[in-house]
């Protein structure tokens, strides 16, 4: 259990500061880095192929900052929130399209001004020479990635689809690799170029294949998770516990979510996101689930005994985050899972609980966050009622009347993206300072 004074902080620097700020510190140095190649080494054989190049070296840049974005690296996950670094991830993605195809359409058009040749026919030469070739195939493969992962076309995808596309970026990283290996100029420009290009590529991939890799394999070989039980919490509701080898030092906190797999069960490319829904005791897990679709649903029929896989532990949605002395915790439906685990930490200190729910009937392990609550010598709201009926319960004046000293607490939110959004803007009416509000969203992207 973690103390309430180690957590709360006062004028510090915030984790997500310094993780941010860590990222950000890289990536400035590394594009001063850039940039003085660039101008040592950057000069093409016209102006259009200097800038090409240019681009180039920011495309290359930009890739490896986006292998760091989604390798899962535990120390910026658990500062940053796996959510907030997928956001970047897109954001970054679209960056790297357009990057990509302006270094490719300066490179075509700088070799047709030097040949004095149409834009066509000069492209259909490059693609004749290997390390052109490859960079167009790259580009090619980016093109199609980022068009599927637009709004209209990613909601008409099916996830796996989708998910299988994406996967050809590290085909695109491949060839992109070899494309700078063989553009003798940016990489073998000077011994200390070559150093640098290989050791960025080198960290990048690292740091993927730890975090994606390397890490969850070993956790598992080395934990060798079961299901020690299958509880039913109501019809649609089910809570698996887990068990395994050394557990006090899988490096869980309560809050955290995995993404779990059972791999005889059901296929082994399932993988589903759950929060620990008790707060990690060295002894076992438990993720508590309710039904939404078939891997939820047969959760219920998991037998006693299989493998789980578990990757993870993942997110920012914890104590580690604390800033003030006094916790507001906002559930909704099944969103009650991370809350009821943080609810166990000695960190939370004073507490207050809304649970909104549309019937008490639907309020999943009600009766282990009310003794909770009385444990922690807090208050608990249930709050009943289907959406759109009555007042919203997380406006601001609802918010206000249920915790009048709401601004001088940490406000924690997870449950659907819908509530979620509706009660991070009744806070925002509220003005609770941005850096005391925590959420996690039961969305799947
Ligand atoms: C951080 C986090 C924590 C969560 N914690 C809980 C919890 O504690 N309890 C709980 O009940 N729910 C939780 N959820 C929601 C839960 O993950 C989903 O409701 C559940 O995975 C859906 O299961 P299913 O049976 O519909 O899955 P499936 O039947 O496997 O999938 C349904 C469909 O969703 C798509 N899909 C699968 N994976 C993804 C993905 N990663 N992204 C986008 N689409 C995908 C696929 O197309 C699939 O056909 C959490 C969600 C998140 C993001």
């Amino acid at each position: 259990m973690v103390a309430a004074n180690e957590t709360v902080r006062g004028g510090g620097v915030r984790p997500v500061d310094a993780a941010r700020w860590a990222m950000w510190t890289c990536v400035a140095v590394n594009l001063v880095i850039v940039e003085a190649l660039f101008l040592s080494a950057g000069s093409g054989k016209n102006e259009v192929l200097t800038v090409a190049k240019f681009f180039g070296l920011h495309a290359a840049l930009v890739m490896l900052f986006q292998l760091l974005l989604v390798a899962r690296l535990p120390w910026l996950d658990r500062r940053i929130g796996m959510d907030r670094l997928t956001a970047w991830h897109r954001w970054v993605g679209f960056a790297l399209l357009w990057t990509v195809l302006t270094h490719a359409t300066l490179v075509v058009l700088g070799y047709a001004t030097l040949d004095d040749a149409p834009m066509g026919r000069t492209f259909l030469a490059l693609s004749g020479v290997p390390a052109s070739l490859l960079g167009i195939l790259a580009a090619a493969v980016i093109l199609v990635v980022a068009v599927l992962s637009t709004r209209p076309l990613r909601r008409r995808l099916r996830y796996e689809v989708w998910h299988g596309a994406h996967l050809l970026l590290y085909l695109a990283l491949g060839l992109s690799f070899v494309h700078q290996l063989q553009e003798t100029t940016t990489f073998t420009s000077s011994a200390f170029a070559t150093a640098y290009w290989w050791v960025l590529w080198l960290f990048a991939f690292g740091a993927l294949l730890t975090g994606r890799v390397v890490l969850p394999l070993w956790r598992n070989a080395y934990h060798r998770f079961r299901v020690a039980a299958v509880v039913p919490e109501s019809d649609d509701v089910v809570s698996v516990y887990i068990t395994g080898r050394h557990l006090g030092s899988f490096p869980a906190r309560a809050g955290q979510f995995c993404i779990w797999r059972f791999p005889g069960h059901h296929h082994w490319w399932t993988a589903n996101p759950f929060s620990l829904s008790a707060a990690p005791d060295g002894r076992g897990l438990r993720l508590t689930a309710r039904a939404a679709g078939s891997t939820s649903a047969g959760l219920r029929n998991v037998p006693v005994g299989s493998r789980a896989f578990v990757e993870g532990p993942y997110g920012a949605f914890t104590s580690l985050h604390r800033t003030r002395p006094g916790a507001l915790l906002i559930a909704g439906g099944v969103g009650i899972t991370p809350v009821r685990a943080m609810l166990e930490e000695r960190a939370v200190g004073d507490v207050v609980v809304l649970y909104r729910v549309r019937s008490e009937a639907d309020a999943v392990l009600l009766d282990e966050v009310r003794d909770l609550v009385v444990l922690r010598g807090g208050r608990l709201h249930l709050l009943t009622g289907r959406t759109g009926e009555g007042a919203p319960p997380f406006g601001p004046s609802s918010l206000r009347q249920l915790v009048p000293d709401i601004v001088e607490r940490d406000v924690y939110v997870c449950g659907p993206p819908a509530m979620t959004t509706a009660v991070l803007s009744g806070l925002k009416d509220l003005q609770v300072p941005a850096r005391q509000v925590h959420a996690e969203r039961f969305g799947l992207a």
